[in-house]
């Protein structure tokens, strides 16, 4: 099974991450955890080129273009090779986040994000995507007791508004894929609502 978790800035995604993992030990599943941008080596590379803070401007479609440079590397390199195996791959941020963030609110085209996806992602597509839902309020005041920050973390209020919504309307438009997780809950209830949603995951 493929799986990735999407989410906003604050959303908890990192949790969910540890949350995923003991459920996977707990039931015995090979398992590979991995995030994009990064995942390879090379892939990782290509995250510290795109996050670090520079003071030159960042063209966004030189952002962009090095997000499909990090997938494909990790797809081909990390990817396809555990799913051959049998193994659970779960990608913290996949697909939905370029149309999120580079399409949505960076009003990249998304006619060429789709030949994008289709050329690199081709049939990868995940079997499902756990959405953590979180208002921008919320999410911005956890992120704030965080230390460390990147060049993309210095976005607007309005920015996370769109990211937000980017994301519901993705959610709403793949209703199979895109299970939506209510994150603003405590933290044993977003645990309970993951797993449930791996438990249907391993019984399908
Ligand atoms: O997932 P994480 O919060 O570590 O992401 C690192 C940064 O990269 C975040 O600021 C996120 O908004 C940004 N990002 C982005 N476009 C993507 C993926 C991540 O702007 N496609």
């Amino acid at each position: 099974k493929f799986i990735s978790l999407e989410g906003g800035e604050g959303s908890g995604k990192s949790t969910a991450m540890a949350n995923i993992q003991n459920w996977l030990e707990s039931q015995h599943i090979d398992y590979v955890m991995t995030r994009e941008p990064g995942g390879t080596p090379l892939a990782e590379d290509i995250r510290n080129l795109v996050l670090s803070p520079r003071e030159e401007i960042v063209d966004d479609m030189a952002e962009l273009l090095m997000m499909f440079a990090a997938r494909s590397q990790h797809i081909s390199q990390k990817i396809e090779p555990a799913l051959a195996q049998g193994t659970w791959v779960i990608s913290d941020r996949f697909i939905d986040s370029t149309y999120v963030y580079q399409g949505i609110a960076r009003g990249g085209d998304i006619a060429i994000l789709d030949h994008l996806t289709q050329w690199v992602v081709g049939n990868c597509q995940t079997d499902a995507t756990l959405l953590l839902d979180v208002p921008v309020e919320i999410g911005q005041k956890r992120v704030q007791q965080r230390k460390h920050s990147d060049r993309l973390d210095k976005e607007s209020h309005l920015f996370h508004e769109k990211v937000r919504q980017g994301f519901l309307d993705r959610a709403h438009q793949n209703p199979q894929r895109i299970k939506l997780i209510d994150a603003s809950q405590s933290l044993e209830s977003v645990k309970q609502q993951i797993q449930q949603q791996l438990k249907a995951l391993q019984l399908s």
